[in-house]
């Protein structure tokens, strides 16, 4: 006899079980299955152990300043020690993960699901049944690899986190968010760091100004960038690797890493047999409450082809419960989300960039460029960026960019007055906080530049 659920939740990460326990304290009956460990891809193997080895590999450029502040700093890096710590953060991070879902009366199952119709799902090692009145899918998503001949032996950011030593020299594929925060880190750490982009232009999609100050900042961390160029094949050279690049060139290193982006997870484990439709990405298709085309079937987070980002999924994870199993209908405002890139300079961004907000009507750009105060007692020569994109003559805030120290804390606050509809006129009355980096979002004067009819003047 199977074991009757109002909802059973496919894997165990941030959507996944953000919906588990709202839907268990609305009074429904849950169960949740992961195969993995409870946390997902955020908490196990991404944004949290990133963001800890980010920090880790901040300190070369402190203790680099430290002695114009008089300080004498002798240093030594120990990769071990980072990841044995970093790993004790995340164990405890997934017991809290189990301890929430336990608090709110969520069974958990350690295993693998199956759907083998519309309201049963089988667990593969137990091979129990589940009756359920709802399925949702969470189960994010898995690093894509290029389909290269060697291509077993390069890694993804789910084994860079587990390295026994670090490479002496390390190759990462992929322009996007993956490949330029482990650049910072490998770089950060001493390994020799070079990128290779089949684009011209890191970080697609981000706002021109981020762009070519991510790209100065990474070369002046010793980052090198290799552009319009493709990796073709590996194959093993002694403790190396051998890469054979699209322009013929044959070159070894320490290590490869493949951060060319990430694939739903939707394969194995019977969803296409259910009928539910699959995207051109391969992703989930779903509509504003996350409902796919068969109406007991839903799927929250990485897995349905919104922004691969960890909030996003709490969102979804949450609106899907409180639909279900509250008493008002949710969705979530994909719009207007901040966001932030963990490189060297830090990223913070926020709306419209400058080119798609030229294409919206008129606006106003304003940009200010600066050595931070902790720059200016040492020989460095990095510049902070902050950009404003508004309407015409001090109309609504339509962007926000941020480049260095502090940009993703910047880029949380100033997402709030923006998602409420603040213009520059709100920016300027604000006091500035003085002396500070983003007291410049307030006292920025006159544009820039601007865009009427279309045309930069
Ligand atoms: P991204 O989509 O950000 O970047 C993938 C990169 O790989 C792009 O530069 C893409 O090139 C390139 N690429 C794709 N396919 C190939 C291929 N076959 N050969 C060569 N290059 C290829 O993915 P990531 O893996 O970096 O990150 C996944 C997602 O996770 C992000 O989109 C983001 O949503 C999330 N994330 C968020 C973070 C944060 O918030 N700080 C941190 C890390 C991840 P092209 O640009 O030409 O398409």
């Amino acid at each position: 006899m199977a074991d009757r659920y109002d909802l059973v939740v496919i894997g165990a990460g941030s959507g996944g079980v953000r919906a588990a326990r709202i839907a268990a304290t609305l009074g429904a009956k849950v169960a949740i299955i992961e195969e993995y460990r409870v946390g997902g891809t955020c908490v196990i193997r991404g944004c949290v152990p990133k963001k800890l080895l980010v920090y880790g590999a901040r300190f070369s450029d402190l203790f680099e300043v430290a002695e114009s502040f008089g300080w004498q700093v002798e240093a030594s890096f120990d990769w071990p020690t980072l990841i044995a710590n970093k790993d004790k953060e995340i164990d405890r991070l997934e017991r809290a993960y189990g301890a929430g879902l336990d608090a709110a009366g969520v069974e958990v199952f350690r295993d693998r699901a199956e759907i083998v119709d519309l309201h049963t799902i089988r667990l593969v090692k137990d091979g129990r049944l589940l009756e359920t009145e709802t399925i949702l899918v969470a189960t994010g998503g898995h690093p894509r690899i290029p389909d290269i001949p060697g291509k077993e032996l390069g890694i993804t950011s789910n084994e860079a986190f587990h390295l026994k030593q670090l490479p002496r020299s390390i190759l990462i594929e992929g322009g996007g968010y993956i490949a330029v925060e482990f650049a910072t880190i490998f770089a950060g750490l001493g390994v020799a760091t070079t990128i290779v982009y089949r684009g011209d232009c890191l970080l697609r999609g981000f706002d021109t100004d981020l762009q070519q100050t991510l790209e100065a900042g990474l070369q002046q961390h010793g980052v090198k960038l290799i552009y319009q160029t493709n990796v073709m094949a590996l194959a093993e050279a002694g403790t190396d690797v051998a890469v054979t690049f699209s322009d013929g060139i044959t070159a070894p290193y320490g290590a490869v890493m493949f951060a060319t982006g990430r694939i739903p997870n939707v394969e194995g484990f019977g969803l296409r047999e259910a009928g539910v439709e699959i995207g051109p990405l391969g992703e989930v298709v779903v509509d504003q409450y996350s409902r796919t085309n068969v109406p007991n079937i839903y799927a929250v987070g990485d897995v349905n082809g919104h922004k691969a980002l960890t909030p996003i999924a709490i969102r979804e994870g949450q609106a899907f419960a409180q639909t279900l199993y509250g008493d008002t209908l949710r969705t979530v405002d994909h719009s207007m989300v901040p966001t932030a890139v963990f490189s060297e300079p830090e990223l913070g961004t926020v709306g419209l960039t400058e080119l798609e907000a030229a294409t919206h009507g008129d606006i106003d750009v304003y940009v200010a460029r600066f050595r931070p105060m902790i720059n200016t007692l040492s020989t460095r020569s990095e510049r902070m960026l902050l950009k404003l994109i508004t309407e015409a003559d001090g109309g609504k805030i339509l962007g926000c960019h941020i480049a260095g120290h502090g940009a993703a804390e910047m880029i949380q606050l100033v997402a709030i007055p923006m998602v409420m509809g603040a213009t520059k006129g709100d920016f300027d009355r604000t006091v500035a906080l003085h002396p500070s980096a983003a007291e410049e979002l307030v006292t920025l004067k006159s544009p820039s530049y601007r865009y009427r009819d279309g045309k930069k003047v």
